[in-house]
């Protein structure tokens, strides 16, 4: 694979030139390219610039709301809607975000439900910002169904992925943020685009079969959730809070109404945050510290979070696929 450098901010620069050309206006381009250049900036490369031919695709097909101005509504004292104006999700999010900051530190709880968005970023963007503020986060999101659920062949989960977020007050936080599939439709599209290929098992073809071949799984066949029965009972929660709880579409739902070009599906997201100083006390911090501490001390273990917050100290460009950049700058 070819690569040119791109420094952070040229990154930013080439994101937002792309979604505003086709249709965002600043609020909504500055959104959406902050959450990408993020994403390269950590080394989540299947949800950074990668997003961005799909992202253009949307709001090209008019899909998605270029111009979107998502709203907050209270629905009990620790519950907010943000209706999302059927724009992308990073700003829904940037509407939403600070609200549940504020209600979570009254209240100890605050659930955040965003409905009518179009997510297509990862999740530790919005549970790391909880933890900044000394809260622990917790979001999840369904999408266009490419899972089997355990025992079948066919798909009915999205790819449903789930974040957790835990504050340390002189530390990064520590979050994990994974798919419920054997691994992200993204990484098995990077994987079949540069001609790698996945653990056996990530997936079935169109037979059924279990397979390693990263293209069969993306054209025609499914995915698989981890841990068998295990990760499938944790993709139908995400279904039932990020669908059924939001009150927004399950990912068959999403499918039936989705235009497939090649952009985000319309949907929900669930965030839920807490406050250890208001629920746990005082001593939260130096408490779970002393379990990090126990846990790093095992040979072996890292920390969720940290491969990206060790990326993030690198200020310098990163390497970035050329074809990609010459598609993003056919699309200016
Ligand atoms: P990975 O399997 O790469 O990583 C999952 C989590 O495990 C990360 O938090 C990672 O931390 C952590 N981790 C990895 N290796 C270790 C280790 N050895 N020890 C401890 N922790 C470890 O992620 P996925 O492929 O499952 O998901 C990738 C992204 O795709 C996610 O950001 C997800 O939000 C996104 N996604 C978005 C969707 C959408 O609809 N918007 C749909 C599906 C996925 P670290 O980052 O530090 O490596």
């Amino acid at each position: 694979m070819n690569t040119t450098p791109l420094e952070l901010e040229n990154i930013y620069d080439l994101a937002y030139k792309a979604l505003s050309t086709n249709g965002c206006d600043h609020f909504n381009a500055d959104s959406v390219a902050t959450t990408v250049s993020h994403a390269e900036r950590d080394g989540s490369v299947s949800h950074g610039l990668f997003r961005i031919p799909g992202y253009v695709a949307s709001l090209k097909s008019k899909k998605v709301n270029g111009i979107s101005r998502p709203t907050n509504t209270y629905l009990t004292q620790n519950a907010i809607r943000v209706e999302g104006d059927y724009g992308f999700a990073p700003v829904g999010i940037k509407v939403g975000l600070p609200e549940l900051i504020k209600m979570t530190n009254k209240h100890g709880v605050g659930v955040l439900t965003i409905s009518n968005t179009h997510h297509f970023a990862a999740l530790w963007h919005e549970t790391e910002a909880l933890a900044e503020n000394n809260l622990v986060g917790i979001a999840c999101t369904a999408y266009k169904p490419s899972v089997a659920p355990a025992g079948a062949k066919k798909p009915l989960f999205g790819t449903n992925p789930i974040s957790f977020a835990w504050p340390r007050k002189n530390n990064t936080p520590v979050v994990y943020d994974m798919a419920t599939s054997t691994m992200a439709m993204g990484e098995v599209q990077v994987a079949a685009r540069d001609g790698h290929k996945v653990p056996f098992g990530t997936g079935l073809n169109k037979d059924g079969e279990k397979t390693d071949n990263p293209s069969e799984i993306a054209n025609g066949g499914v995915l698989l959730t981890f841990g068998d029965y295990k990760g499938s009972a944790i993709a139908m929660m995400i279904e039932l809070l990020a669908a059924g709880l939001v009150g927004d579409l399950f990912s068959f739902e999403a499918k039936e109404e989705d235009n497939n070009d090649g952009g985000p599906a319309r949907g929900g997201e669930f965030i839920m945050a807490l406050s250890p100083e208001l629920i746990a006390g005082k001593n939260w911090n130096e408490h779970a510290e002393k379990f990090f501490e126990q846990m790093t001390s095992l040979e072996g273990v890292r920390l969720p979070g940290q491969r990206r917050h060790t990326n993030r100290k690198d200020k310098g460009p990163r390497q970035i696929n050329s074809a990609l950049i010459e598609k993003i700058k056919s699309l200016i």
